[in-house]
């Protein structure tokens, strides 16, 4: 049975720096990466957070008709991949929106996983932005990232291709 709801940390409607455009990005709970100096150290607790149902967060973005896509970001939103994989398909069947998600771990990582659905949810991604912040790679003239290790993959171009495409952001 599809899952109807999910464990979050919050949400800001109407986000400009997780991704391109105006975005509603929900915060998912529970993280296990412990990046030193992390900036949302409050996502880290799996039990902390509050569970929220796919409907009232449809009911929010579909509100705005200014946003261009949604973002799952953290804490660490593949602990999360079946609940978020079953938002996903919402997303793409009720909106038109884009969908950018965040991770910890790095997109090889996260196929090297061959967890059915981390699979799944990654390939109803369009953006993924990959790898744990490093402090000492931090960079604040990076778009939607905070490390130089940190890269924004364009999920289609690299599915279409067969192996990892740049978001090139940075020449915009
Ligand atoms: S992955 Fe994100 S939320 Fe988790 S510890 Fe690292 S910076 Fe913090």
């Amino acid at each position: 049975m599809a899952c109807t709801e999910l464990r979050l940390a919050g949400t800001e409607p109407e986000s400009i720096v997780d991704g391109r455009g105006i975005r509603y990005t929900i915060f998912v709970q529970g993280c296990p990466h412990n990046c030193p100096n992390c900036q949302n150290p409050q996502t880290h607790d799996f039990h902390g957070g509050t569970v929220t149902s796919f409907d009232t967060l449809l009911d929010k973005i579909k509100q705005n008709p200014m946003l261009r896509g949604v973002t799952f970001s953290g804490g660490e939103p593949f602990c999360q991949a079946e609940a978020l994989a079953d938002l996903a398909v919402r997303l793409k069947a009720e909106t038109k929106l884009d969908l950018t998600i965040y991770s910890g771990w790095t997109y090889e990582q996260l196929l090297q996983k061959h967890d059915a659905e981390v699979n799944r949810l990654l390939s109803l991604a369009d953006y993924l932005v990959d790898g744990p912040y490093i402090e000492a790679q931090r960079d604040l003239t990076l778009h939607f990232r905070g490390s130089r290790n940190q890269r924004v993959i364009d999920l289609n171009a690299t599915r279409k291709v067969g192996h990892v495409v740049l978001d090139d952001l940075d020449e915009e």
